[in-house]
């Protein structure tokens, strides 16, 4: 899976939270963007009064979108004292140990989904409107007399053979990556 694939998901992920929330999906997700950056980069954690001027929200939001992700376990937080004021400080940021468990999760997720569609293409036999693509299963091909329901064209029978090849490929990379995050998550 791509990064740029992970971080839909991930963008996914916040926007569902945030939703089931009641929190604007677009604030939560720039907030998330911004502490994400920042873990990546090894810093301490952000505070939200840093937030506040970064994103330019209400400092109320930025608690509730922090709040909502701490509920949900996708961030974390250090508390230390001011040196100077004396007043005790939150510093948020993503816990990637966790982030990755929960990315291996829907790795696993695709991957299930990618082997039931694999055995779906070698248990069946395909037929496809030559004149506009749509494709189908024997038996529903048969109940239409292997004639396109769409345009009345005669079906033919599909050579599957480089779908499956190109599914098995995708299968074997992820699976090896499944393998290699395992190794990361639980060596930690
Ligand atoms: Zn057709």
């Amino acid at each position: 899976m791509s990064t740029e694939k992970i971080m839909k998901s991930l963008e996914r992920l916040v926007e569902s939270i945030a939703n089931s929330n009641e929190v604007d999906p677009q604030k939560a997700k720039h907030v998330f963007k911004l502490v994400l950056e920042y873990s990546l980069r090894g810093g301490n954690g952000l505070t939200d009064i840093e937030l506040e001027e970064l994103t330019g929200y209400k400092q109320a939001e930025i608690r509730r979108i922090l709040r909502i992700f701490y509920d949900a376990k996708i961030i974390t937080y250090n508390k230390s004292k001011h040196p100077e004021l004396d007043t005790v400080r939150y510093y948020w940021k993503i816990d990637l140990d966790s982030m990755n468990m929960t990315l291996l999760k829907m790795k696993k997720a695709v991957l299930s989904k990618l082997k039931q569609r694999l055995e779906y293409e070698y248990n069946n036999e395909f037929y496809k409107c030559p004149e506009d693509g749509s494709r189908y299963t024997f038996s529903e091909a048969f109940n239409q007399e292997f004639k396109c329901p769409k345009c009345g064209a005669i079906l033919q029978r599909e050579d599957n053979s480089e779908i499956i090849k190109e599914l098995n490929n995708v299968v074997k990379r992820l699976e090896e990556e499944i393998k290699r995050d395992e190794r990361k998550v639980y060596s930690s």
